[in-house]
């Protein structure tokens, strides 16, 4: 029997922690939750939500005549039977069931899920009525509850809801499936930059390549793909080495310099797709491969190499995943490029060596803040200058940020904003060209007395570029033997600021990950962790476990009658109780310990490394001390609470038993009068 006799939330709860079941836990969450609500009421509809076999896992505005009927048993009407139709997308059937209610099944998929989102309205028709009622007096049924209300809902007026909420789930969806990659692959990508390994392997080019593609293969799993070098010799390009599926295919293909595909490459120096691979090789590679993108790796003007990639669909963000790993390649090979030339011509150039390896240097510094200040004190040094500031554009505002600055006095070293286009920086940004001043009194531009602060009157401002986007402006001044900046000066630095612009990128989508990958795991009332991370630590646990074989408890705990407060107090003062809840729970707590708000008036924390005897104290002192603390802030009415306690592995062995168990001791908590901790 598909039809939780449970009340719907508890049905939700439990369903939600199947591991990796990510889809319904984002439609069970609190904002469609609601928006499910809203529509059912909106449309009178009772609205459900369905796994592939039919069975639910959340519902709401529960149609009375339904709950009527689901009571006759499956001999009389078979509910779950028909009235849930499994489909496949893009069909979303609208349909009577044997009751003659009006119903849809919308079908659902993302990551890597299915679920069904079903509606019932009123009866079909007038007919569907009476064919319900021929039912009733066919087996001496007792008849309609009178207060069963009776409407009709048209098959044909039905389409148009399913269609509206097809739409608005799945442009959601979208989105989130997209931050959700963009950030797991950024993480992946940048782990594999961050590894050392990089730097050791550029030395050989072919261990490079090699490099390159294991972190393409990485990223895409099985997708074929391979890596082409240019045979000088022989004037072709060669797939030297091949990841994914159909190796050998992959491994056998060949480029020659002049064929379309690779003028277009030349031409457009960047990625180029094409459909149907077997119009534009020549010398085509078996049925498997269909499409290809290629992408290139540039250095100057020269393509020593090319990447393939077959059979895939590449968004928006794998590819500037993509573009952000090829101009990371790309720099390496240019960096061996300067190394190499500069020691065959004997005198090993000291500054463009000293570049390269600052360069290597600056590109494994993931920390923003870092970074930013290094790349200033680098910048400075290279050209022998005293004093500098480096400035980020803040895109929400339109605004320069100082990042990072140096001075002779340090004295302003606050974060100072200024609006684009204001001074000098502002200038530099707007016109997005580099600016060399020798002499800032004498230039026609300025003609403007120097300012004190300076030794010198001559100063640089060249813009930071991240492929055609001004990302900020890096300012510098007072060279130490109090000459003026050079045009040699300013192509050092804008090779310098070249090279690490992808590291600074990197910084600055990986500061802004952060901040998304904090918002996510913490709960808004309260700021402490919510269920996302919960369910994040609860495996962490477990593989924990696994590992020392140290048992851990887990406690689920729930105000007693905080509806009454809520009503009594309003929802503020409610509001301030949760959130002073939360704040004595997470200073009373050990620092291994984790709590978390796990919905309304219920939070949850986990005990690492203790089995239960200790758990059992210390879910008693905690309960203590959060009644102490709610006693003294509310002492026109104190409330107690109830805690229910479950340890793994003795009382569950998976994530999803854990929180059964616990939830039922918090259950039987709650049944014996509140006000306890119960333990399995
Ligand atoms: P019980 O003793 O059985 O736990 O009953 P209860 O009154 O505490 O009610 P229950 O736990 O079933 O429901 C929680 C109530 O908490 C529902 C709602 O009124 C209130 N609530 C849930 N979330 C919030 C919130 O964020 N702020 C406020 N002010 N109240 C909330
Ligand atoms: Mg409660």
């Amino acid at each position: 029997m598909p039809i939780d006799d449970k009340d719907s939330t508890h049905a939700s709860g439990s369903a939600e922690y199947r591991e990796g079941l990510e889809l319904r836990r984002l439609l069970t969450s609190g904002a469609w939750v609601e928006y499910f609500e809203e529509l059912a009421r909106a449309t009178n509809t009772e609205v459900s939500l369905q796994d592939s076999q039919g069975t639910q896992i959340f519902l709401t505005n529960e149609n009375s005549f339904c709950r009527y009927v689901r009571t006759l048993g499956p001999d009389i009407v078979n509910c779950p039977a028909s009235c849930w139709q499994p489909a496949q997308l893009p069909e979303i059937p609208v349909y009577r069931c044997q009751a003659g209610i009006a119903c849809f099944s919308l079908p659902v998929e993302k990551f890597g899920d299915r679920v069904f989102i079903t509606g019932r309205g009123g009866f079909a028709s007038y007919g569907d009525l009476q064919g319900f009622l021929a039912i009733i007096r066919q087996h001496h049924l007792p008849g309609l509850p009178v207060s069963t209300p009776l409407y009709f809902t048209e098959l044909e007026g039905l389409k148009a809801l399913p269609a509206y909420v097809s739409l608005s789930v799945n442009r959601h969806l979208n989105t989130v499936e997209d931050r959700y990659s963009l950030e797991e692959k950024f993480f992946r990508i940048t782990s594999l930059f961050d590894s050392q390994a990089f730097g050791t392997l550029s030395k050989s080019p072919d261990l490079m390549y090699r490099y390159v593609l294991d972190t393409i293969e990485f990223v895409f799993g099985d997708t074929p793909a391979a890596l082409l070098t240019l045979d000088r010799g022989q004037a072709l390009y060669r797939s030297v080495h091949a990841v994914g599926k159909d190796r050998e295919e992959t491994l056998r293909l060949t480029l020659a310099p002049d064929i379309a595909l690779m003028k277009r490459i030349h031409d457009t120096k960047s990625a180029v797709f094409f459909e149907d691979l077997r119009a534009v090789l020549p010398s085509g590679l078996g049925e498997a491969m269909k499409s290809a993108y290629f992408i290139p790796l540039f250095v100057g003007e020269d393509l020593p190499a090319v990447i393939a990639i077959f059979n895939r669909d590449l968004s928006r963000e794998d590819m500037k995943m993509l573009n952000a790993f090829r101009e990371y390649v790309q720099m390496n090979l240019e960096n061996q490029n300067l190394r190499r030339t500069a020691l065959s011509s004997g005198k090993a150039d000291e500054k463009l060596n000293a570049l390269a390896d600052i360069s290597r240097a600056i590109v494994a510094i993931l920390d923003k803040d870092q970074l930013l200040s290094t790349l200033l004190e680098k910048s400075l040094e290279l050209l022998h200058a005293e004093q500098g500031s480096l400035m980020i554009l803040d895109s929400d505002t339109s605004e320069l940020v100082i990042e990072a600055r140096k001075g002779r006095d340090d004295a302003v070293q606050e974060k100072m904003r200024f609006k684009r286009g204001e001074g000098i920086s502002g200038m530099v940004l707007d016109q997005g060209g580099a600016l060399l001043v020798e002499d800032i009194e004498k230039d026609p531009r300025f003609r403007q007395l120097n300012r004190p602060r300076y030794r010198t009157k001559s100063f640089m401002s060249i813009p930071i570029k991240i492929e055609d986007r001004l990302a900020g402006v890096l300012n510098l001044s007072d060279k130490v033997q109090g000459i003026p900046f050079t045009k040699q000066d300013l192509n050092l630095i804008e090779l310098f600021i070249h090279n690490v612009a992808i590291a600074i990128e990197r910084s600055l989508l990986y500061s802004q990950t952060e901040r998304l990958q904090k918002l996510s795991i913490t709960d808004p009332l309260t700021g402490i962790y919510n269920r996302r991370y919960l369910n994040r630590r609860l495996s962490e646990e477990i593989t924990r476990y696994n590992r020392y074989r140290s048992p851990f408890s887990f406690i689920m705990l729930d105000l007693d009658k905080f509806k009454e407060y809520n009503d009594t107090f309003g929802h503020i003062a409610g509001d301030n109780l949760i959130r002073n809840l939360a704040s004595v729970m997470e200073k009373s707590l050990r620092t291994i310990d984790i709590a978390a708000r796990f919905g309304g008036d219920e939070f949850v924390a986990i005990f690492p490394q203790t089995p239960k005897v200790d758990a059992i104290q210390i879910s008693n002192r905690l309960k203590e001390k959060i009644e102490k603390s709610m006693a003294e802030h509310n002492a026109d009415m104190p409330l107690s609470i109830s805690v229910g306690l479950a340890t793994f592995p003795d009382d569950a062995s998976s994530i999803m038993e854990l929180i059964e168990k616990t939830d039922q001791a918090l259950y039987l908590a709650k049944k014996g009068g509140g006000n306890r901790v119960v333990y399995l």
